[in-house]
């Protein structure tokens, strides 16, 4: 029997079911399909798969286990090299990382690893593995501090606790996970898999602690007394507006606050939670990335009948990921390319009316290599609606960078490190994740964040041989 081409397709709900729920979209691989996609896997000796992977997760062993029929060595696999699986299962871009460089994908389609990654970590969960704690648990006095529990934080606090030290997690949030948690929508990441994953660190010894602002709690002055180093991966999530007229009406949201108010606060069901959201018969949504198809789902699932995701360049450039543009054009939201806002018309009352666009057409590509968007002169327009969502990208938050003396930041207000090793300018201080790299995706926050980690073991254990 030759290789299968075309990868195992993966189950999901209609579109007519799915939009009225915040429930999961995708239910993954059953055993037999995920077993037919892991014998699709050539196993190749150099594993180029690995190398596109910023956490080195050992992909075609943890395929084998699937074929071997052991899925719990399958998960402890996983859990060497990624404390968070059924995260990145879900919502990692494999196609621009590790199926980028899958010898299947040369050909065929590549091996759809995010989706066996998951069937892995959801069957560990419905079967109740748990993680193995590090023998080495509690053999060295000296502990860490770790600011942020997104998933840079996470990835350190897992590495450090198996590396044999203590971890401290400072969250200022009431829950975990950072945008894993009040970003990402359920219908993508349950909270439930966020859950798990912060439980399996909770069962390798760290101590989280919630509601903990530091900055106004403690001081990164006094971390750095209480602990032997301290990493600081606290995201990136000040959100950007455009500077168009209008911005400030009643019914403009950051998507930031849109998705935060759903996903944390549950406004989906307010008054049952007391966050209201407003949720407006007819939304745009202003961006083309995963924040803004997000955002798009997320009104669509509030009820808004017209759901417009206005993006200044075309389909092509459009930086989410494709899936994700097609589940929301399943869902019903209308893409509105080539088209960029200028202003938001409200009545009276600031409330919104209407918002007018102009239309683009695309010119030479500029410094990030994708097609500049230009205005055609004398095109604007206006559609009726009365909620708009900027999700145009954010910048570094200074709440805390403000009040850590001397620590020095990049010319767009991140923070600057020592790209190896996550070292910044202040003795036993680190940092990874969107805060030092500006906004980028679970995996890359989790690459820098085990640089880090691996630096600071370097430096405890010469402190301990030089002792
Ligand atoms: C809506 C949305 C959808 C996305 N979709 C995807 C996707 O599909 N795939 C993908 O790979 N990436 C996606 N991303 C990007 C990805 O989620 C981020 O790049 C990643 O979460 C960054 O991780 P982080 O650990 O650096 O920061 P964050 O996840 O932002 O976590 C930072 C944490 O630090 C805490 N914190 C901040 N300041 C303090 C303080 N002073 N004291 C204590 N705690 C503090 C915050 O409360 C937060 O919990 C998405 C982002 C958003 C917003």
């Amino acid at each position: 029997m030759g290789i299968k081409k075309e990868r195992m397709p993966v189950k999901k709900r209609s579109a007519v079911e799915r939009k009225k729920d915040f429930k999961e979209v995708s239910s993954g691989y059953d055993y037999k399909s995920a077993l037919a996609e892991a014998n699709r896997c050539m196993k190749c000796p150099n594993k180029p798969c690995v190398e596109g992977c910023p956490v080195g997760i050992d992909i075609p062993e943890f395929i084998k286990s699937i074929i071997d029929g052991d899925l719990k060595e399958g998960f402890n696999t996983l859990l060497k090299s990624n404390a968070l699986p059924g995260v990145c299962g879900r919502v990692c871009p494999q196609e621009d990382q590790c199926a980028a460089l899958c010898v299947m994908g040369k050909k065929f389609e590549p091996i759809n690893i995010g989706i066996l990654e998951r069937y892995i970590s959801d069957t560990a969960v419905e079967k109740d593995f748990k993680p193995q704690k590090s023998k080495k648990f509690g053999r060295y006095k000296k502990s860490i501090g770790v600011v942020g529990s997104g998933p840079a934080g996470l990835t350190i606090a897992g590495d450090m606790l198996k590396y044999g030290y203590k971890v401290t997690l400072y969250e200022a949030l009431h829950e975990p996970g950072g945008v894993l948690r009040y970003g990402i929508p359920e219908f993508r990441l349950p909270n439930e898999t966020v859950d798990r994953e912060v439980e399996n660190l909770n069962a390798m010894g760290l101590d989280l602690k919630l509601n903990y602002v530091i900055g106004k709690i403690l001081s990164v002055e006094e971390l750095l007394e209480k602990h032997d180093a301290v990493f600081l991966g606290i995201g990136a999530g000040l959100p950007r507006f455009m500077g168009i007229p209008g911005e400030n009406l009643n019914g403009v949201y950051s998507a930031n606050e849109y998705l935060t108010r759903n996903n944390l606060m549950r406004s989906y069901r307010y008054p049952e939670y007391n966050t209201p959201v407003k949720k407006g018969k007819s939304v745009a949504v202003v961006g083309g990335g995963n924040v803004a198809m997000d955002s798009a789902r997320t009104a669509i699932r509030l009820g808004a009948e017209n759901v417009y995701n206005i993006y200044r360049r075309s389909r092509v450039e459009m930086p989410a990921r494709s899936e994700e543009i097609e589940n929301a054009v399943e869902e019903g939201v209308r893409l509105k390319l080539l088209r960029n806002p200028v202003k938001i018309i409200g009545d009276e009352n600031k409330r919104i009316k209407k918002i007018r666009s102009i239309k683009m057409k695309l010119g030479e590509p500029d410094e990030s290599g994708r097609r500049r968007p230009l205005e055609i002169p004398d095109s604007e327009y206006n559609i009726d609606v009365d909620v708009v969502v900027m999700a145009i990208g954010t910048g570094p938050n200074r709440l805390l960078l403000d009040v850590v003396g001397n620590l020095e930041l990049n010319q767009w207000g991140y923070i600057k490190t020592d790209k190896e090793t996550g070292m910044t300018n202040i003795d036993r201080l680190y940092a990874g994740g969107d805060i030092v790299t500006g906004a980028a995706t679970v995996i890359s926050a989790m690459g820098t964040a085990r640089k880090a980690g691996k630096a600071i073991r370097r430096e405890l254990e010469n402190d301990r041989q030089n002792k």
